[in-house]
């Protein structure tokens, strides 16, 4: 039997997870290995694998989870500091968990580009 997605579980409410929103449409939690003093994922309660797998109709789900970044960053306090919000897509990108997640990371100066 394949493993159930993590990430699903965490938005059913199997998982736990440091929950810092959610409504009908997405969930957001810290990351488990934060690389920022702020690190949250935002997901969307529906399982898509990757950003690979978007489709137009996804359009409002995906600006969704863009504003959902901007508003936490907002309440987060790392708005006017500024903030990173990134879809890792893939191998190359570093993608290991395979149920799209936006990262939402600030409270420290990041480089670019990231390697
Ligand atoms: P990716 O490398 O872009 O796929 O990012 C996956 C992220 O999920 C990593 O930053 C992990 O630390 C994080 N992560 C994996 N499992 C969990 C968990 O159970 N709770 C919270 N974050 C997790």
């Amino acid at each position: 039997m394949n493993k159930p997605c993590i990430f699903c579980e965490i938005a059913a409410g199997r998982m736990d997870a440091e929950l810092i929103h959610q409504d009908d449409q997405v969930v957001a939690f810290r990351d488990i290995h934060p690389q920022a003093p702020t690190h949250v994922l935002i997901i969307p309660r529906r399982h898509i694998e990757s950003m690979t797998e978007i489709e137009a109709a996804d359009a409002e789900l995906i600006g969704h989870m863009h504003l959902t970044a901007k508003t936490l960053a907002e309440s987060l306090g790392i708005a006017e500091t500024g903030f990173r919000s990134i879809f890792n897509c893939g191998r190359d990108a570093g993608q290991t968990v395979w149920h799209i997640h936006l990262h939402l990371m600030g409270g420290r100066s990041m480089g670019w580009p990231p390697w």
